[in-house]
């Protein structure tokens, strides 16, 4: 019941204590407690606590990484197909794919709100935390074997994080580093769907949830916000095949033992870009009016998210 008197944005106890109809002092340590148990989120600002209900995922989900059992994996296993065709149905998404810098660097165009890099090297609180996707895939026998901490948080985000025991502080060099293998392990770097960002997740095809279900849909690519495709010259194709191992997406096939990407299944991650030996492959920007800006913060996200879902008046 007092998850439903949040909003999503983040609010003082005492503006929701009217809204609820409760002593402010009984409701504070409640709602304390609640985002404890990673029910909802809180944000500690210097001008003080503030509360906002979160979305089941990116959030209720994630903050559960060290409270998995098998009842709770079954159950997610069998929501999350539901989920994501509601959540496909939406034009505002809470995370977009952008560029491994290796695949990109030639370029001129990157915007710097697409430069992983460049977002981590803003960054002055940054904590990182176990991949929940990979844990509860390996805890049923299903681990791929990638980074095992692989969701970045930044900001507000990261104190909600190493506050809740759900991760641990990093410096910026540390999150550089832990970008660089997930280069080398072919991980889609996947940020918050916003220009000031507060995670990034560093996924794989076959655990994460999001580009896992994604794949069944049909056209993924559409449901993704991305700025980049993949483009293969056949003439320069010695057929290795390597980067049809490193494409999360199952978006190249080979054919007469050349290479060829679907674009209805690319999300521009570029992870296929770095590792073709003979440089066979380009990283292309879309046209401009197909171009993704995403909003300047994650307050607006959400707004739009709850908009679209029918949730604002
Ligand atoms: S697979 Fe990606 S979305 Fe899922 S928890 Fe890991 S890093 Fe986050
Ligand atoms: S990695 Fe390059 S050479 Fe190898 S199959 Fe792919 S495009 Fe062809
Ligand atoms: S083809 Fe696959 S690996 Fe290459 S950019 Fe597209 S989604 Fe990424």
């Amino acid at each position: 019941m007092l998850a439903l008197s949040l909003r999503m944005m983040p609010e003082p106890v005492e503006r929701i204590a009217k809204r609820a109809n409760l002593p402010p002092d009984e409701l504070a340590e409640k709602l304390y407690a609640m985002s404890r148990r990673g029910l909802i989120y809180r944000a500690d600002l210097p001008e003080g606590l503030r509360y906002m209900a979160m979305q089941y995922v990116v959030g209720i989900w994630e903050y559960h990484v060290n409270d998995l059992d098998e009842g709770l994996i079954r159950d997610m296993n069998e929501y999350i197909p539901y989920l994501m065709d509601a959540m496909a149905s939406l034009k505002t998404h809470q995370l977009r794919t952008i560029p491994i810098g290796a695949s990109v660097e030639d370029q001129g165009t990157v915007m710097p709100y697409e430069q992983a890099r460049k977002l981590i090297e803003q960054q002055s609180k940054i904590v990182v935390a176990p991949c929940i996707c990979r844990r509860e895939h390996s805890m049923i026998g299903e681990g791929c074997g990638k980074l095992a901490e692989a969701c970045l948080m930044f900001s507000s985000a990261a104190y909600f994080y190493e506050n809740n025991g759900l991760g641990r502080p990093i410096t910026r060099e540390e999150a550089i580093k832990i970008l660089e293998r997930a280069e080398a392990e072919a991980l889609v770097l996947q940020p918050t769907n916003a220009q000031k960002i507060l995670s990034m997740c560093l996924c794989c095809g076959d655990c994460c949830q999001i580009l896992k279900n994604l794949k069944r849909l049909p056209n993924p690519a559409s449901l993704v916000h991305a700025n980049y495709f993949a483009r293969i010259r056949e003439e320069d194709c010695i057929g290795c095949e390597i980067c049809v191992e490193r494409c999360q997406m199952d978006a190249i096939h080979m054919r007469d033992d050349l290479a060829e990407v679907d674009l209805g299944c690319c999300i521009g991650c570029g992870l296929c870009v770095s590792t073709c030996s003979v440089k066979a492959i380009d990283l292309i920007r879309k046209a401009e009016n197909e171009c993704y800006t995403p909003p300047s913060n994650v307050v607006e996200t959400y707004m739009r998210i709850a908009q679209e879902r029918g949730l604002l008046k």
